[in-house]
């Protein structure tokens, strides 16, 4: 690929973990209720399958073919976007710096389709039997990028931004099962009931029996989820989960507003444990999707950080605390 598409590629794909991210949404947008995700000791393959609506034959090609695909055309699109992606931008971008190989098939159609791609080029595209749904194999990432190569962390590193990326995923997505194999070994496997047997599956049974639900509702603001203990809070914010309108995010204010309403009983220097869902109409939510992280802003902040901090005291302390609009 040329230099620009190789320059834009960077900015969607900066490691293995985007990789990751980006071919598990596209599951999740094809409507997968199973998705399984294998990646390999030290920078080796990355697989992922899901039972999905597939890619219609004639369109396989396509869906490599920068923001052909994009689903979105004006602003107003943009608000009521439903699917996690909507730039086009992703599959290219993995195909050019990878050798990506893909097959699929829609449920209803009677053959797959194989395409295997490498720096951005098409060397094979062929009908095959397969499974309804997708299979993504990408290898040798950024092996026409040198640079990038030289600047990937170690391995330990990004396998454990894997680890907590596709443990927030199944947590943001409970009723899809999920099931996540590292270096040959099934991490976890979520059973695509519910929030809280994802939290059995990723944080074993001791954990999610300590639980306290999260719930509140303000107007059109609606909370709900499960809340640590203060002896579940941890050094760090792994087990820390927000997801606004069905989209993982991160939100410092939350976090802090929902440590703050623990007081005393938090341990210096500890985070909680929570995750949380957050659902209110998208007029009120101006939700930023980078290709590297999801930021999200609200029209009223204060109100979201006061119902998060009054379903936390509900939730530690039992009674029902009046809001106070301050
Ligand atoms: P975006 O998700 O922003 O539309 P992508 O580059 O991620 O762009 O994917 C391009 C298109 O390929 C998608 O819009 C979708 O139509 C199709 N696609 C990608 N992955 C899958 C999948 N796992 N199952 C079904 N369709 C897929
Ligand atoms: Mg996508």
């Amino acid at each position: 690929p040329d230099t620009v598409s190789l320059v834009a590629a960077g900015e969607v794909v900066e490691r293995p973990a985007s990789v990751v991210k980006e071919l598990v949404e596209n599951a999740l947008d094809a409507q997968a209720r199973r998705i399984t995700v294998r990646v390999e000791k030290d920078f080796g393959p990355i697989t992922v399958v899901d039972n999905g609506c597939g890619i219609p034959a004639d369109e396989v090609l396509l869906a490599f073919s920068r923001h052909a695909t994009s689903k979105i055309s004006t602003a107003r699109d943009l608000e009521n976007i439903t699917t996690l992606g909507f730039r086009g931008e992703a599959l290219p971008s993995i195909a050019a710096v990878s050798r990506l190989t893909m097959k699929t098939r829609e449920p209803g159609a009677e053959e797959g389709m194989l395409v295997e791609i490498a720096g951005g080029e098409v060397l094979r595209k062929e009908t095959v039997g397969a499974p309804p749904g997708t299979q993504v194999i990408v290898r040798d990432l950024f092996y026409n990028v040198p640079a990038r190569r030289k600047f990937l962390s170690s391995w330990r590193a990004e396998s454990s931004h894997i680890v907590d990326l596709l443990e927030h995923l199944a947590l943001a997505w409970p009723e899809v099962s999920f099931s996540f194999w590292l270096a040959g070994r099934e991490v976890f496997h979520t059973p695509g009931t519910g929030l809280l047997p994802a939290i059995t599956a990723i944080y074993g049974a001791e954990v999610a029996s300590t639980l306290l639900p999260l719930e509140a509702e303000e107007g059109e603001l609606k909370i709900r989820g499960f809340l640590g203990r203060p002896e579940l809070a941890r050094g760090h914010r792994r087990h820390q989960v927000v997801v606004v309108n069905r989209r993982l995010v991160r939100h410092y204010g939350i976090a802090q507003a929902i440590a703050e309403a623990f007081g005393s009983l938090l341990p210096a220097g500890k985070h909680p444990f929570f995750v949380l869902f957050l659902e209110l109409p998208p007029r009120l939510v101006d939700v930023n999707v980078h290709p590297q992280k999801t930021v999200v802003r609200f029209a009223d902040e204060r109100e979201v950080l006061a119902l998060c901090r009054e379903a936390v005291k509900r939730a530690l302390f039992g009674e029902r605390r009046p809001m106070v609009k301050t």
